[in-house]
């Protein structure tokens, strides 16, 4: 019995072990997996494939970590990472203020900008005729996001037009390219794709805002931040962030 016992107690001891590491070791990524080349669905393979993706990759081999990679709702993952359901999120996600208030952010490792999308004939031919007097646009914006904020001062409380929410940038344009709304503001390389992707749009050649990407974590999570840290600077010194965005966006020779 005696012997039972302890042979039992072993192999609870084992399990408990196993599910710990499986704990500490597998970080929890929270994305919006509609935003290329930053994250996406790979048609093929199914996974969620992209430059934070194999950025995120790239830190935890270099940390020991294994990564798991969740697709929510943009405006789901600072609270998500907040309240400690997910380790961190990267999506494309700009630096802000507000979002400071909330959660840490890591050195950044990107520039976004925010452009405007619309129909090729569109009467909009510059950012600033979205803010001209009399203005009356139907803007699209992703949910939560840094255009949607913007939009939601410069044009809906400035009296300058509306404001339709998408969950995604891919809903957005949708959308624009079925005639429900004027235009889409969203960050330039997710634009450059859409654009790719749907014919007859295109991209104004004015800029909305330029901005830091960088990743989000618990502010109870400084040392893990910090540690993001040292492995982002240490692949952006041997060359490794640089060759994954080039993957993804070959520069223009
Ligand atoms: N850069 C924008 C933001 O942080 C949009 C990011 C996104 O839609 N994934 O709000």
């Amino acid at each position: 019995m005696k012997k039972i016992l302890s042979v039992l107690l072993a192999v609870t001891m084992l399990l408990a072990g196993a599910v710990a590491a499986a704990e500490t070791d597998t970080l929890t990524m929270a994305t919006n997996a509609a935003f290329p080349p930053y994250e996406y669905y790979d048609d093929e393979t199914g996974e969620i494939v992209g430059i934070d993706a194999e950025i995120a990759q790239a830190i935890c081999d270099k940390l020991g970590y294994g990564l798991e990679i969740v697709n929510v709702d943009f405006d789901s993952i600072v609270p998500g990472v907040q309240s400690g359901k997910y380790t961190f999120g990267m999506a494309g996600m700009t630096v802000t203020e507000d979002r400071l208030e909330s959660v840490d952010f890591s050195d950044s490792y990107a520039t976004g900008i925010q452009v405007v999308i619309v129909p090729e004939d569109s009467a909009i031919t510059s950012v600033d005729d979205l803010f001209a007097e009399g203005a009356d646009h139907k803007v699209g914006v992703q949910q939560g996001t840094t255009g949607d904020i913007y939009a939601s001062s410069d044009i809906e409380e400035a009296g300058l037009g509306s404001i339709e929410r998408f969950k995604t940038g891919t809903d957005a344009v949708l959308a624009l390219t079925s005639g429900k709304i004027d235009c889409v503001i969203i960050d330039n390389e997710p634009a450059k794709n859409f654009v790719a992707a749907n014919e007859g749009l295109k991209i104004l050649e004015t800029e909305y805002a330029v901005e830091d990407y960088a990743i989000c974590f618990s502010k109870d999570a400084p040392d893990l931040t910090a540690r993001f840290n040292e492995a982002l600077q240490e692949l952006t010194e041997d060359g490794t962030v640089a060759a994954i965005i080039e993957k993804y966006i070959p520069s223009e020779e």
